[in-house]
């Protein structure tokens, strides 16, 4: 029998009220007794999961449904979201995920309202939307680095709220997951791409200048959890120095989401008696 969390991660992870970043031990494994070996096992189970609810949402979304769930990922370089899309979106049925990356906006992006681009990538009916970055960075990086007006990106918590409790009203349940890595791992884990050339790839220069901001990068995520972790559209602070940790509660996180929408076949919109005596009455 796989073990199981001594708190599920929607109670152990939620940002409350009073979550301070700064004093987070991101080495923790809240509401997981059991270490590594057994989480591996725990995730490949709750893959199986979340893989025949994922079926059911895109049996809904092909029958017309427009139930579907947004997962959101922010965290600093180096955090995880590509290694939470491979290892927890890896176990489900790729046709039935959406996927969509958030990089430096495009020159046309940008003289259009920071959530229009947001709005495009949204999922489907039927879907598992990825969002790899997202409308945050327009309070993160943006915010650090002074790219907008104060005024402006002081205006876009309450923007961002709007926006997402009308998307979770059109039938879209939102995930919202930051992955925490400390300051240290996030440095062995630039440095381990420096030794290795199969990681040259994701090395970029700029991200070493971009960690000398670490106090203002937090002050701007503190902001994140304080201002938009809202009823419908809550967030979760996900320890990420132990990588299988992000996996499992992330790989939970979404299988409870997909599960939670309780959604049965889709009835058949045709005779099927009449339909069975049509091909058994056929010559071949
Ligand atoms: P990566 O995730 O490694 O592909 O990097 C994407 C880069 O795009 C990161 O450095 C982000 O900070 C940056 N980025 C994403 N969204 C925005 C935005 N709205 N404004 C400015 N930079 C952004
Ligand atoms: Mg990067």
């Amino acid at each position: 029998l796989a073990k199981s969390w001594s708190t599920p991660p929607e109670e152990a992870l939620r940002v409350a009220a009073g979550f301070d970043l700064a004093s987070a031990d991101l080495s923790a494994t809240p509401g997981w007794e059991h270490g590594e070996d057994a989480a591996v096992k725990r995730l490949r189970k709750d893959g199986e999961r979340l893989g025949e609810a994922q079926e059911r949402l895109y049996a809904h979304g092909r029958a017309g449904g427009t139930r579907a769930v947004l997962l959101v990922l922010q965290g600093m370089d180096t955090a995880g979201k590509g290694g939470i899309v491979r290892h927890v979106l890896g176990l489900v049925d790729p046709q039935g995920v959406q996927l969509r990356s958030f990089g430096v906006p495009t020159e046309k992006e940008r003289s259009q309202p920071f959530l229009q681009r947001i709005r495009e990538g949204l999922p489907a009916g039927g879907r598992i939307g990825v969002f790899d970055r997202s409308h945050y960075e327009d309070v993160l990086v943006v915010r650090v680095n002074e790219l907008v007006p104060r005024a402006v990106w002081e205006a876009r918590y309450d923007q961002i709220n709007t926006f997402e409790r009308e998307v979770s009203e059109a039938g879209t349940v939102i995930v919202k997951v930051a992955l925490l890595v400390s300051a240290q791992e996030q440095k062995a884990r630039l440095r381990e791409r420096l030794e290795r050339p199969d990681k040259y790839w994701k090395y970029n220069p700029g991200d070493v200048d971009e960690r000398l901001k670490w106090v203002r990068y937090q002050e701007a995520y503190q902001a994140v959890l304080d201002r938009t972790s809202t009823e419908v559209a809550p967030w979760y602070a996900v320890p990420a120095d132990n990588k299988w940790f992000a996996r499992l509660a992330v790989g939970r996180l979404l299988r409870d989401a997909v599960e939670g929408l309780h959604l049965g076949w889709p009835p058949a919109d045709f005779d099927v008696e009449e339909e069975k005596a049509r091909l058994d009455a056929q010559p071949f």
